[in-house]
């Protein structure tokens, strides 16, 4: 049993067990995720419902040990939401590593907070939609890989003064799935004009799992 403070609690958007994660490097990897509630950010495709600030999703208080204890994967995603806006997750992070598991963060940057190294950290920018919640500057050294959310083909353009900074670090440009059909091939443009970066599709939403 792996001792955690039984006073921290986390806002839950949703947890799930045993599926595999569809985007990315990490794709077809077996992981569970973990969803914390809220995101300001206000992306109108956004997947998880926080396109109007989220005021009737769920947001669970959970205490972190209960959250802890139901992982069964090899390696956890903490996504949301916007896992970096609380100050809880530096806490959730280092008790998910205490029990022997590995762990993903997902965030736009819009919040700093430094994290264990052995953390991968999936950066997928969204100051192209609001520019009020800039990626912080810190992200574009530390993130493990940057995912970018292809609709128009123009962020590429936008965060290509970052991207040019990066050095051995994947990019994957992933279609915006309302928009997928004319996603696509804009991706397969730009990764002739970009060979180093890669496609990657949302495959668990093709596969049919959470
Ligand atoms: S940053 Fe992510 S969680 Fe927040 S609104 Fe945009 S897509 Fe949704």
């Amino acid at each position: 049993m792996i001792e955690v403070n039984q006073a921290i609690q986390l806002p839950i958007h949703e947890t799930f067990q045993g599926t595999v994660q569809g985007e990315g490097f990490w794709t077809g990897t077996l992981v569970d995720f973990i969803r914390l509630a809220g995101c300001p950010v206000g992306c109108a495709w956004c997947d998880t419902g926080y396109s109007d600030g989220g005021k009737h999703l769920p947001r669970d208080l959970r205490s972190l040990q209960e959250v802890v204890q139901e992982l069964q994967s090899p390696r956890t995603v903490i996504s949301g939401g916007e896992p970096f806006m609380h100050r809880s997750l530096s806490d959730l992070v280092q008790a998910i590593f205490a029990t022997g598991r590995l762990v993903n963060i997902e965030t736009s940057g819009a919040f700093w907070q430094d994290m264990p190294l052995a953390t991968w950290i999936t950066l997928s920018p969204k100051q192209h939609i609001n520019p009020s919640f800039p990626v912080q500057p810190e992200f574009w050294q530390r993130a493990d890989e940057i995912k970018l959310i292809i609709s128009t083909g123009e962020e590429v353009e936008f965060y290509q003064p970052y991207l040019n900074t990066l050095s051995h670090r994947p990019v994957f440009l992933q279609p915006e799935w309302s928009v997928r059909d004319r996603a696509i091939p804009l991706i397969v443009k730009l990764l002739q004009q970009y060979p180093n970066y890669r496609l990657s599709l949302q495959t668990h939403k093709y596969i049919g799992v959470a």
